[in-house]
């Protein structure tokens, strides 16, 4: 399991709901939590390993002792939000790229743990914000995707940057192609959602 970046195209998908969870979903998540951690991440979607299930974690303090401040959020929705606000966001997908995105201040979103219980948040501040960061990959949305002009524009030459190293990787080979990579997540799909 590895971190894909922009513009891997599994940053695209949109991901449908799971269909249970079991001892193969759990084993993802305990690998997922290892790989934030190693990159001192607070939040990680499926898309960004390269998987299409509709999961993310989080860990605000980005902390493996605090494992109480794991949560896991398996098929999530938002059922409220309230206010607007606006603040700096990272995204392991973009190393070292922080901008600032508007998003609702407070929601309410349910989701799935991995025992399997629905579970009702209600969430503000740095939970609410990483939450609303990590459901959007699940819908093929990037935190780029929603700055403003001004800011869209200030980060156009880092985008640019990632571009190239992601296509020079693949000319290289070190990235499938488009094809087999929709193939692949076509398959996993199939056999879960
Ligand atoms: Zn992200």
């Amino acid at each position: 399991m590895r971190i894909v970046k922009f513009p891997h195209p599994t940053l695209r998908h949109k991901s449908k709901p799971l269909l249970r969870v079991d001892g193969e979903i759990a084993d993802i998540v305990h690998g997922m939590f290892d790989l934030m951690y190693e990159n001192n991440g607070i939040g990680l979607a499926a898309n960004q390993v390269d998987l299409p299930y509709r999961l993310f974690i989080l860990n605000l303090h980005s902390d493996p002792e605090e494992k109480e401040a794991e949560f896991v959020f398996i098929n999530p929705e938002i059922s409220e939000r309230k206010g607007m606000v606006e603040r700096e966001e990272g995204c392991l997908s973009f190393p070292e790229l922080y901008a600032p995105v508007r998003r609702p201040e407070k929601v309410v979103m349910t989701a799935y743990n991995l025992a399997g219980q629905e579970i009702r948040y209600q969430m503000d501040g740095l939970f609410a914000r990483a939450a609303q960061h990590e459901l959007d990959h699940l819908d093929g949305v990037l935190f780029v995707d929603r700055l403003t002009p001004t800011a869209r524009l200030e980060v156009k030459s880092a985008l640019g940057d990632f571009e190239r190293a992601f296509y020079g990787d693949r000319d290289r080979g070190l990235i499938p192609a488009d094809a087999s990579v929709a193939a692949r997540l076509a398959e996993l799909e199939r056999l879960r959602t």
